[in-house]
């Protein structure tokens, strides 16, 4: 059979699902090529899409399965293609390892798919069957791992062990012991360790944890934090409490991911401040930058 695979999103972060349907193809003995729209004989073509804001392609074809979050498909992949090791060969340039330690979540936050999508948390993976044998580096993509005992124990193997890590969905601070922060303090990273702000009263707890991290030698400047923007008053005192501190952050606009519908303007333009590391250092604070006083601030044009 030849199989078409189709990566909606196109981000250059490699799509997990392709890859493990792409080993499963191979395995069968299938030939299996990126979708080529002016060509009309694939056996059968593989959509996949995350992000419900990436738009659909009209040119699929008929014999096309479709999957993801960014379809409103929540379907998890048949077994035996699940059991796949990914097929890194469809990403050449992507030189890291990418994989879950768990599947799901303890929380139910409003705005996140994850516990309709995965349900409640589970092991899923060792980090050793993630590994790529080529590279130290692995990127995880679990939701909330340090709500598993069992990603817990994976993260505690790792430390003095020839890896650096990324767990790119970020960390749940409420659940950053004294033990995990030991943990984090004892791993290699690739670059930050990542957790969220989305509401007022995880302020004090990210700072409280900042502060525990730094005992075990994480400096707050390694910390890169999320930050939901849906109440701009509430937005500013997390991002000016979190910049005080010496923290990253990265500001996303809500977008509520069943209507999907476009963030206000003056949520995206909240975002631009935020996001642009020079800009939000010169613009002390959302009004200043939206005055425009440092002379660089295309917002402006909103305002008119
Ligand atoms: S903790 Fe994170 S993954 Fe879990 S429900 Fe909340 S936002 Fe989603």
């Amino acid at each position: 059979m030849l199989i078409g695979l189709h990566d909606s999103d196109n981000t250059g972060f490699p799509n997990y699902a392709l890859m493990k349907i792409s080993a499963w193809h191979k395995a069968q003995g299938d030939i299996v090529e990126w979708w080529n729209p002016l060509y009309f004989s694939y056996d059968k073509v593989y959509s996949s899409k995350v992000f419900t804001f990436t738009p659909e392609s009209p040119y699929l074809p008929e014999n096309t399965v479709r999957g993801g979050t960014g379809y409103g498909i929540y379907d998890p992949l048949p077994n035996e293609i699940d059991a796949m090791y990914p097929d890194y060969s469809i990403y050449p340039k992507v030189k890291y390892a990418i994989g879950f330690l768990t599947r799901g979540c303890i929380r139910r936050c409003p705005w996140c798919v994850v516990p309709k999508k995965e349900g409640l948390i589970r092991p899923y993976r060792t980090w050793r069957e993630i590994k790529r044998p080529d590279s130290r580096d692995i990127v995880f993509m679990d939701n909330n791992v340090l709500a598993c005992q069992h990603g817990i124990e994976q993260m505690r193997d790792m430390v003095g062990q020839d890896v650096r890590v990324d767990f790119n969905q970020g960390l749940d601070a409420r659940l950053i012991t004294p033990e995990v922060a030991e943990i984090l303090g004892g791993l290699k990273w690739i670059r930050f360790i990542r957790t969220a702000c989305d509401t007022d009263d995880m302020t004090e707890i990210v700072l409280e944890k900042a502060k525990l991290l730094e005992q075990y030698g994480v400096k707050p400047w390694r910390l890169f934090v999320y930050v939901l923007v849906k109440d701009i008053p509430s937005a500013e005192r997390r991002v000016l409490a979190l910049r005080d501190a010496g923290m990253n952050m990265f500001a996303q606009p809500y977008r509520d991911f069943e209507t999907n519908a476009e963030p206000p303007e003056e949520l995206k333009a909240f975002a631009r401040w935020v996001d642009n590391k020079a800009v939000f250092k010169s613009a002390k604070t959302f009004s200043e930058y939206r005055k425009g006083v440092h002379g660089h601030n295309k917002d402006r044009r909103d305002q008119k």
